[in-house]
């Protein structure tokens, strides 16, 4: 059977994150973890960019807003307030033929049957509910007083910890709360590389208003959240806006959003956009009797504020940004003979290395004296890549295929050797158009920190 064009765009982004660095299966040497990742060199510069970027326009950019760093590991009583013991659950059938864990929206329905996805058998088991937290116990005794829980979502600790930030922010409404940390769910099936993990990352924030403006804060993150995907190099094209009908949403929600991306396996969600209403701050209100409520300076009235929750994945976005950088054109070799180039076209904002810095040749000491100094010089203000083997061409293939956006070449010019009126200046060039311009080393700082911030 021929595999479809974008089954194979996604087998070649795959074995290329293995292939530069940029995601490994963990435990690879045993076999591996199913929904398990670990992000190489190059992976972790990549999602550090994503998170530092999301970071700064949602937290440093906004007076109102206050980042947290909460524990992994809470009080079982949140999850219990929360509802994620009682019903953070995914409907799990299996496939009595196959032996095949299923969740139930993978069977599939031919005329009214249902058969598994795997092997088309019909002895399938009535679905039951599976809960994606994993349980573990803390402390030495492995009994139900010990029991707990690694989060499934970072939001239950803004919660809990709202009137202790709310005191030291010392914030009026409308205020943020925003956290970046791990998530664990034992999903049923994790699928589609990392896009379904068992251990994942997640960017959230908790926006915290007056009632009567709840449908309106959800509308203006709604957009806020698209522009950040543009804002990452992600076409608006392959983003979309997904409302989730009344009898799909959560009870307590009075409108929530998917934000969606055209992966190559699909148009899968990237965040949601939710309007929470009070009922998170309520239902720890009731389970810990403590007051989780704002007082108003002004009208001198207490109550309890409603929220606004954009929840966005980190791995899930990496993979959107790679899906979204990898392409295929054509460039001539070393003789001028046309061939396939992989590049991948990130955002300079988000790219892993922001500049290669190259010696036009490794055996000649001034260039390569020249190149060292520049790459220490660019080096305090971003990411810098010195690469001096293979013949200059090969060298610029292999920053196209991880995306740096810039190469600094030093040659013979800069050396002062054919024309004084060049001496210390440098060829940069540019990965998406592979046009080269001439620039002073002393310009070399603002010309490419203006590119890439
Ligand atoms: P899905 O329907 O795909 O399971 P969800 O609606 O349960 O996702 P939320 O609970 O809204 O997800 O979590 C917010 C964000 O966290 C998601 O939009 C996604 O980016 C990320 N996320 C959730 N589950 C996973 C996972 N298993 N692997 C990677 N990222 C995840």
């Amino acid at each position: 059977m021929n595999k479809s064009l974008e089954t194979q765009r996604m087998e070649k982004i795959v074995s290329l994150c293995k292939r530069r660095g940029f995601i490994f299966q963990s435990s690879e040497i045993y076999g591996g973890l199913n929904g398990c990742w670990d992000y190489g060199p190059l992976g972790v510069e990549l999602k550090r960019n994503l998170k530092n970027y999301w970071w700064r326009v949602m937290v440093h950019e906004r007076e109102n807003i206050v980042g947290m760093d909460g524990s992994i590991l809470m009080n079982r009583a949140v999850w219990k307030a929360s509802g994620h013991e009682d019903t953070f659950t995914d409907p799990m059938v299996d496939c009595r033929s196959c032996k095949a864990r299923l969740r139930a929206d993978q069977v599939i329905d031919k005329k009214g049957i249902q058969q598994c996805p795997n092997c088309g058998g019909k002895d399938l088991t009535a679905p039951r509910a599976f809960n994606l937290m994993f349980k573990t116990f803390v402390g030495a005794t492995e009994d139900e007083s010990s029991v707990t829980y690694l989060r499934p979502e970072t939001a239950q600790s803004i919660f809990v910890q709202f009137k202790n930030v709310l005191e030291v922010s010392r914030k009026k409404l409308p205020f943020g709360i925003a956290q970046i940390g791990k998530a664990f769910r034992n999903e049923i099936n994790p699928r589609n590389f990392t896009f379904r993990s068992r251990e994942f990352e997640q960017m959230e924030l908790e926006y915290f208003c007056r009632e009567e403006e709840g449908i309106k804060w959800l509308d203006y993150w709604l957009e806020e959240r698209l522009k950040f995907y543009e804002n990452i190099g992600i076409s608006r094209a392959k983003l979309h806006a997904h409302e989730i009908p009344d009898e799909e949403r959560a009870f307590y929600s009075k409108g929530t959003y998917d934000i969606e991306y055209d992966f190559p396996f699909g148009r899968q969600e990237l965040e949601g956009v939710a309007y929470r209403t009070d009922y998170d701050l309520q239902q720890h209100i009731k389970a810990s009797g403590k007051p989780l409520d704002y007082f108003d300076e002004e009208t001198k009235q207490r109550f309890v504020p409603h929220v606004v929750e954009p929840s966005a994945g980190v791995d899930r976005t990496v993979l959107a940004l790679i899906c979204e950088a990898y392409d295929e054109d054509t460039a001539p070799d070393e003789k001028g003979k046309l061939e396939t180039r992989v590049v991948l076209r990130f955002h300079p904002r988000m790219a892993p290395i922001k500049c290669s810095v190259l010696p036009l040749l490794k055996n000649n000491e001034q260039l390569v004296a020249k190149a060292k100094e520049i790459g220490d010089l660019l080096r305090p203000h971003m990411n810098v890549f010195y690469d001096e083997t293979g013949a200059i061409g090969r060298r610029y293939r292999r920053q196209d295929e991880i995306g740096t956006p810039f190469a600094v070449t030093v040659d013979f010019e800069t050396l002062g050797e054919k024309d004084r009126a060049l001496q210390d200046t440098v060829t940069l060039r540019d990965r998406d158009s592979m046009k080269q311009e001439r620039v002073r080393i002393t310009e070399l700082v603002s010309i490419l920190t203006s590119r890439v911030c």
